[in-house]
């Protein structure tokens, strides 16, 4: 088979199609029966109207036996014939029977820049349209803290007196966005995938359990809208680290930095978080699915 790489949207199903018909004829084109009216205008000037009943715009993979087509191209460059657009034409000129099956209108030929620019379009608007099934899903977690020497928040450890307390690296905002992720696919939460009581979690980083809730997202061919991160913490300063969370999140989400959303607030010395006893992190994650 010979393919025109300028057609990018050939389908598997056309190849097949191309190939079982070389299963009954010596070699095999794909076309559209034309539906425009055709005009025969040498120099602009019309000189007849063309019957369009038998004629096909044709495209690619065009499918021959090697043998036939090798030898064909062989003569036609040994005889310098001049104006043979496709294999086809080249296979026809020595007698080759060529016959023409259906092919596809998405299977487009991509000439000009405006064709270019046309297909983006098209693409662009079947990947949303595909997903239009909008959801939101949230998550909270709590950590303590504990004597230690940083906090990890969205994979990034930040230097303080204090660690959180926890099974994992107790990366409370991961948590916290790892359950807006599953609720939003209505899949449980972080403890339904990694059971605190199973050893094998212990002081793991918590981007494992986000890449979780990430593979059962893609899995249903879904994607992330936007996800937004509130920590809630007097201290340590969460606003320098926030550049560098989103640039964690970023690929473990399969995002742009800017559907991402980090910040961080105090409680005024309120309540527990107020006493500095620990930390919030709340989450919520718009994804899409088809
Ligand atoms: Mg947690």
């Amino acid at each position: 088979m010979i393919h025109d790489a300028a057609r990018p949207f050939v389908s598997a199903d056309l190849i097949s199609h191309v190939i079982a018909e070389l299963e009954r004829s010596e070699s095999v084109v794909p076309g559209i029966p034309v539906a425009d009216t055709m005009k025969f205008a040498p120099g602009g000037l019309v000189e007849r109207t063309v019957d369009r009943q038998s004629l096909w715009s044709v495209q690619t993979p065009q499918g021959f036996g090697l043998k036939a087509i090798l030898d064909a191209h062989t003569q036609a460059h040994e005889q310098k014939l001049e104006g043979l657009t496709d294999d086809a034409a080249v296979a026809e000129k020595f007698g080759i029977p060529v016959r023409v099956i259906a092919g596809r209108v998405e299977n487009q030929k991509l000439t000009t820049a405006e064709d270019i620019k046309l297909a983006d379009q098209q693409l662009i608007a079947k990947a949303n349209s595909v997903r239009f099934d909008i959801r939101v899903g949230q998550g909270i977690d709590f950590h303590e803290f504990e004597a230690g020497d940083g906090v990890v928040l969205c994979g990034v450890k930040i230097a303080h007196d204090r660690k959180l307390k926890g099974h994992s690296d107790a990366d409370a905002a991961m948590h916290a966005l790892t359950d807006a992720i599953l609720g939003a696919i209505g899949e449980g939460d972080i403890g339904t995938f990694f059971p605190p009581s199973e050893p094998q979690w212990k002081g793991v980083a918590s981007s494992i359990f986000l890449q979780k809730a990430m593979e059962l997202l893609t899995k249903r061919d879904g994607i992330i809208a936007n996800v937004d991160i509130t920590i809630l913490a007097e201290a340590p300063r969460v606003g320098p680290h926030i550049a560098a969370m989103k640039a964690v999140l970023s690929p473990l989400l399969h995002v742009a930095q800017d559907r991402i959303a980090v910040k961080a607030t105090t409680t005024e010395q309120l309540g527990a978080i107020g006493r500095r006893e620990g930390l919030a992190a709340f989450a919520t994650a718009t994804v899409r699915l088809p």
